[in-house]
């Protein structure tokens, strides 16, 4: 007898693991057309005026080929409810049937946002290594000044990720510093947050996360004094696909605790925005390691904190305030970041004791600090 009483229905959390296609190589947009025009005809192109600027000759091929029809918008200031109200505009003025979104986070969380609230496909083509953006069911909201609001949860990955090595080798060097320490946070947070899970996709993406940060420890120096070689694209693989499949996997359970908290608080400081996401993220993950350390006197959190240290060092990774260009910031200020950080409905509650803002400072404070200072009690 088949049961068709809908009582019993328990539906789980939907999960989005993965684009549903994921192009990679050198020079591949001239290839990617096809795939392209078969989600849509129309595109709109969602980036920044100066990654516009900067690939103009990278992107010919698209504007060009006559099986697509491209306009061009940007998502500046940020990616807030203004722009993107001024992006839906560009959508409807061109008949838009599909988003590209090319850049940074702010650029494909634009475009992937954009094209849920639109009920259009999404293409995204990641121009550094910074963030797993490209890959993720997620958008972060800023305000038009940059400070960190809320995050919308998507129904879907991108319809297709366009990983071109030779876009990623025009960012900067400090992109991919940034892209690895936002992919080392997720060991720190979802071995916190979802460590003790007994259930299989979250123990998988826990453990996957334990890999990623090992194949950043041991391959990440060599990655980054050799640009575009076989090592560098093993890293880029790593921030970009690898972090992605674990947010993917895990869910909204396995994703951020303090070290992103942090970051978002500190968003809201002008003087942290010359600092990017991943570096912001790195100096949170020292933040929590010395919450862990302060509150529950957790020696494996001691250890950890100083193996990251000298890796942060080895790599260009900011340890201290100071290292964000906020060494001059008043106690004000530092404790309206730690407020934020700690507001009701903070993934800083993750963590498995109590954490207030006067608490927290004194953790954003002392990130370096000695083990030995530590014994003394200093
Ligand atoms: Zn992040």
């Amino acid at each position: 007898m088949v049961k068709s009483s809908t009582a019993n229905v328990n539906c789980l959390p939907i999960i989005n693991v993965a684009p549903r296609q994921v192009m990679r190589g050198s020079c591949i947009l001239p290839s990617a057309i096809a795939a392209i025009a078969a989600l849509g005809k129309r595109p709109l192109i969602v980036g920044g005026d100066s990654t516009f600027k900067s690939l103009q000759s990278h992107l010919e091929p698209l504007f060009t080929t006559p099986e697509l029809t491209l306009a061009q918008a940007s998502y500046l200031p940020d990616c807030s409810e203004a722009s993107l109200a001024h992006l839906k505009q560009a959508v409807t003025k061109h008949q838009a049937d599909a988003i590209i979104g090319i850049g940074g986070g702010k650029a494909l969380d634009s475009a992937k946002l954009l094209a849920y609230q639109c009920h259009l496909p999404v293409i995204t083509i990641p121009t550094s290594a910074a963030t797993c953006a490209g890959w993720t069911a997620l958008s972060n909201v800023y305000s038009d000044a940059g400070a960190f609001l809320y995050d919308v949860p998507l129904p879907y990955c991108p319809e297709l990720l366009i990983l071109d090595y030779e876009l990623i080798q025009t960012a900067p060097r400090r992109t991919l510093v940034a892209g690895i320490g936002d992919a080392l946070a997720k060991w720190y947070e979802a071995s916190v947050s979802s460590g003790s899970s007994d259930e299989t996709l979250i123990i998988a993406a826990v453990q996957q996360a334990r890999i990623l940060r090992d194949i950043l420890f041991q391959k990440s120096a060599t990655a980054l004094a050799e640009p575009g070689s076989a090592i560098w694209q093993e890293v880029v693989d790593a921030t970009v696909l690898l972090a992605g499949v674990i947010g993917g996997l895990g869910g909204a359970q396995c994703r951020t605790v303090a070290a992103h908290a942090v970051h978002n608080g500190l968003t809201h400081l002008t003087a942290s925005h010359g600092a990017l996401h991943g570096e912001k993220v790195a100096y949170g993950i020292l933040v929590q390691l010395r919450l862990e350390e302060m509150v529950q006197g957790n020696q494996l959190a001691a250890t950890a904190r100083q193996q990251l240290i000298a890796f942060y060092e080895e790599i260009g990774l900011p340890k201290t305030l100071e290292d964000l260009g906020l060494g001059n910031i008043t106690l004000s200020e530092l404790r309206q970041a730690a407020e934020i950080a700690c507001a009701e409905k903070s993934d800083i509650h993750h963590l498995p004791f109590k954490v207030d803002g006067d608490r927290l400072i004194a953790a954003m404070v002392s990130t370096t600090v000695t083990a030995e200072a530590v014994r003394q009690n200093i």
